[in-house]
């Protein structure tokens, strides 16, 4: 080896570096704004306000918001889509996902879904945590509800990664 070869691959490697650590600074940032930004969307969606942004399904799952919540506006069923598992372009917003979505209960002309919220849990682990949380009777009924209904909701149009 050369000493300009050497001296070009010192460089270069140098150059990776840099680069690597730029990533990783650049992360912890997107990181911090995805947070920020499902935080203000959920709040959005928490209050039915009209939806003039929303996150991609790159940002929920970089901020570990794995979970997008759906519900059927015909028979108020719930469930949650694990955004890890779905075949889709990490830039594609959330919204997107709304056309394949669609309640099984009422097919075959189920509604639109409507998004809940992006959590970090599916709604199967939610249940037992709304009990404890919540003192309300109602709450802790229809959160039973929603876990039942879980295996109402078809996946079929969203294209799935693996088995
Ligand atoms: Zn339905």
């Amino acid at each position: 080896m050369g000493f300009n070869h050497r001296k070009m691959e010192d460089q270069r490697r140098q150059a990776a570096e840099k680069e690597a650590a730029g990533r990783r600074a650049t992360d912890a940032q997107v990181i911090e704004d995805a947070a920020r930004l499902i935080a203000a969307w959920n709040e959005r969606q928490a209050q039915r306000m009209p939806m003039l942004f929303s996150p991609t399904i790159g940002a929920a799952i970089a901020a570990r918001y794995w979970f997008l919540w759906v519900r059927c506006p015909a028979c108020r069923s719930t469930s949650s889509i694990d955004l890890r598992r779905l075949d889709r372009h990490p830039d594609a917003a959330v919204s997107s996902l709304i056309p394949a979505l669609s309640c099984r209960a009422c097919r075959p002309n189920p509604p639109f879904a409507e998004l809940v919220r992006l959590s970090g849990t599916s709604i199967a682990d939610e249940p037992a945590r709304r009990k404890q949380a919540s003192s309300s009777r109602r709450v802790a009924l229809r959160g039973h509800a929603s876990a039942r209904s879980f295996t109402s909701w078809s996946m079929g149009f969203v294209g799935r990664r693996g088995p």
